[in-house]
């Protein structure tokens, strides 16, 4: 800490991204990446993009990817005034928390999510209260109907549980706070879960935020976007205006047009995760974890008699990474992302001759 420092940076918790190692050896299960790789479509129209047209400044809106986005959901009523791009998902999540959240009322979210929220709430001095999940980590929609709320925040699919709120109960949310904004971040939608855009026309309040990094694989291309009412994405560009007028770079906005428009890559390469994820819960299983149900690219385990640090500190020495969280409720959980079979088969035999 220093005395140049504002008080809202010396309060600040930075949120603590997972390990990145270089990949030689290791097996790498601990950050959700997804293994199949880009659409070479994408690859393809960033290879093209790649010379001289370096030299000039991007299309300040990200036209092209907003087109592709809103055609793709122009069923729900989607056009390119509903929809907003930024750098990665968390950036436009953070861009949502100073432009969509009231703060004459604490914001609720889930105790489990994702561990980012709070740090949004630091730097941004939004007030927020957690609601505890279940005892089955089932996120409980009536703990978020009747109180007065800033906002709402939660991931669907959660993280790092996996688990799926129904398209149903997020509607029943939805249109039970009308007075605040209720933000649904679908990371990792794509992986078993049924997206809220269908309910972006009939609620004003709804923001849905989704990435590329998962289900698209392109995490190192940065790529996030958020679908909501007009009035809300217009907030979100005014955040974005006052902080850098180019919310992507010219390479991003070609590959990821490209890769949302390449339905079939996304398909098969999305359908290779959720079988490769059947398999690695039905090994866990057979080892005595037990699993929770998940709708993500990852599974949430924990075994009854082994200790969740330490198995995930055996596993390191191993050469094979997967995330660990330290707080209570869940300390005895490993986070292990859905990798290639022979990725999960490797993680099953280190978790094998640790037992
Ligand atoms: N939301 C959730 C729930 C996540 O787990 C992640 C990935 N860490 C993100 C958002 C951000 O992803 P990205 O910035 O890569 O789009």
């Amino acid at each position: 800490m220093s005395k140049f420092w504002s008080p809202i940076v010396s309060r600040l918790t930075p949120y603590t991204p997972g390990e990145q190692p270089k990949l030689s050896k290791l097996v790498k299960l601990n950050t959700n990446e997804n293994p199949y790789g880009p659409s070479p479509l994408a690859l393809e129209a960033m290879r093209a993009e790649l010379g001289d047209n370096l030299r000039l400044y991007p299309n300040p809106d990200a036209e092209p990817l907003k087109l592709a986005l809103a055609e793709q959901n122009a069923a729900h009523g989607i056009t390119p005034a509903h929809v907003f791009v930024g750098n990665g998902s968390d950036e436009v999540l953070a861009h949502a928390f100073q432009a969509l959240l009231q703060h004459e009322q604490a914001i609720l979210f889930p105790d489990i999510s994702y561990s980012f929220y709070p740090t949004y709430c630091g730097l941004y001095q939004v007030a927020y209260r957690t609601v505890p999940l279940a005892e089955d980590f089932s996120l409980r929609v009536d703990d978020y109907l009747d109180t007065a709320a800033g906002g709402v925040i939660f991931p669907n699919p959660n993280a790092p549980t996996g688990c799926l709120l129904p398209l149903d109960e997020v509607e029943r949310l939805v249109a039970g706070q009308p007075d605040c904004v209720v933000i649904v971040d679908e990371a990792y939608v794509d992986f078993g879960g049924d997206s809220a855009i269908p309910l972006v026309a009939r609620y004003p309040n709804l923001l849905v935020v989704q990435t590329l990094s998962k289900s698209r694989s392109l995490a190192g291309l940065r790529v996030g976007f958020a679908i909501g009412h007009p009035d809300l994405i217009t907030a979100l560009e005014r955040v974005k205006n006052s902080f850098n007028s180019y919310p992507l770079d010219r390479m991003a906005i070609v590959g990821a047009t490209a890769a949302i428009k390449d339905q079939a890559h996304f398909d098969k390469t999305r359908q290779a995760v959720i079988a490769s994820r059947e398999r690695l819960v039905g090994g866990l299983a057979a080892l005595g974890f037990d699993v929770l149900p998940s709708a993500a690219n990852f599974v949430f385990a924990r075994h009854p008699r082994h200790d969740g640090a330490k198995l995930a500190a055996r596993l390191r020495a191993d050469g094979i990474i997967v995330r660990h969280f330290g707080s209570a409720r869940i300390a005895q959980f490993l986070r292990i992302t859905v990798g290639t079979d022979e990725a999960c088969q490797a993680l099953l035999d280190a978790l094998q001759a640790h037992l």
